[in-house]
């Protein structure tokens, strides 16, 4: 067998809702209500119906979700807020912008997500918010740190870019879905997320009602009437059209979350034994929706395991390749709390492998067959 493996096959999900797609989006083109068209109300109303948050307030992409987060919790100039240390850089980004300080912290090597424990270490009496960020397709341990957070006023914002799906379940026995655990959710409807538009997209989820009205007022320039404004806010918006491609796409979520959490479980079959590889480990109390199926490589062969693939024609990404403290930017503004030891470990062995509710068996097949040669 032959021809490419990309990582997902976006196309092949067009194709599969291409009449409800293409219909749709050529309402919003007939209607010319490109901003703030009928759609975005009702897709806001779908995903609060879907995901039990109390609001959903769309925003123009996942960066701008976190920020405006930020801006509604009223921090002040210097505060602290935690972030794990092996995350994507907008996390850590929105809080340096807004003259906030990002203390990292380090994340649990199975789960790739912050804990408790991590975070302990690095609070200071400038504590003001943390971050979890539900790492690919995954939720946080939310429930101790929602327990430590809540008595000592310290806001809980989860960067839930790449979860949306996923179910927490609470020792009481309630489940709660990403992103509506915590002070805010945020997340991103970037094209290759679990729920991605035609381009860019974002939504902060919040279940206070008068935090929802501010964070709704700063994503539309601090005003609630028209011309009117009361704080000073930002122009952070879902267009008609990506709302509307969002409207179609979020009845299909949970069969294409439990598609890729089907062809994470092939994997597991096919790689559990392969001593050179650690596999994702799963969580007694949170769901997977597969983001990313992601993989160590140990001993240092990750480099060439990635390059066997491709040359193959077998595409694999690192997510990531440098731990926060690593990054440039952030040198003179982040603060390590400690050594922050597995998220460097964590980039040196990181791989993700192709996967998509499209992905056939064939190829999966041939990718596993592939790592299992490269280890022989
Ligand atoms: C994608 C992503 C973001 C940012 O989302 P955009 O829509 O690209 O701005 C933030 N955090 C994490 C963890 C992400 O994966």
């Amino acid at each position: 067998m032959s021809g490419k493996i990309q990582m997902l096959d976006l196309r092949a999900q067009y194709l599969s809702i291409k009449e409800e797609i293409d219909t749709a989006m050529a309402s919003v083109v007939d209607s010319c209500k490109f901003i703030n068209g009928p759609q975005v109300e009702q897709f806001a109303k779908a995903l609060e119906e879907y995901s039990g948050a109390g609001h959903v307030i769309p925003c123009a992409n996942g960066t701008d979700a976190l920020q405006i987060a930020l801006m509604g919790l009223g921090l002040e100039k210097g505060d602290e807020v935690i972030v794990p240390a092996f995350t994507y850089v907008a996390t850590a980004e929105v809080i340096a912008l807004l003259g906030l300080v990002p203390v990292m912290a380090d994340v649990d090597p199975g789960s790739f997500c912050l804990r408790l424990e991590d975070i302990i270490p690095a609070v200071t009496p400038r504590t003001k918010a943390i971050v979890p960020v539900h790492l690919f397709g995954q939720c946080a341990d939310m429930e101790p740190i929602l327990e430590w957070a809540a008595p000592r006023g310290i806001a809980v914002v989860e960067d839930n870019a790449q979860s949306l799906g996923a179910r927490y379940s609470f020792s009481d026995g309630r489940i709660a879905h990403a992103g509506t655990m915590g002070t805010i959710g945020c997340i991103s409807f970037f094209p290759t997320k679990p729920l991605g538009c035609y381009g860019d997209g974002g939504a902060l989820m919040c279940n206070d009602d008068e935090l929802a009205q501010r964070l709704k007022m700063i994503a539309s320039h601090g005003q609630r009437i028209k011309y009117h404004h009361e704080i000073v806010g930002c122009n952070s918006r879902l267009d008609t059209l990506q709302a509307a491609v969002l409207l179609a796409k979020l009845p299909h979520l949970d069969s294409w979350n439990k598609a890729r959490a089907a062809v994470a479980e092939r994997y597991r079959q096919q790689l559990s034994d392969i001593d050179g590889i650690i596999l994702p480990a799963g969580s007694a109390k949170s769901t997977h929706v597969y983001h990313q199926y992601t993989i160590r490589v140990r001993d240092g062969r990750r480099d060439a395991l990635k390059e066997h693939l491709a040359a193959a024609g077998i595409a694999s990404m690192i997510y990531y390749p440098l731990p926060l403290q690593e990054q440039k930017a952030f040198a003179p503004i982040a603060r390590a709390a400690g050594s922050l030891g597995n998220s460097a470990r964590l980039c040196a062995e990181v791989l993700s492998l192709p996967i998509c509710p499209e992905l056939s068996s064939e190829a999966q097949d041939r990718i596993c067959e592939q790592i299992r040669s490269f280890f022989k």
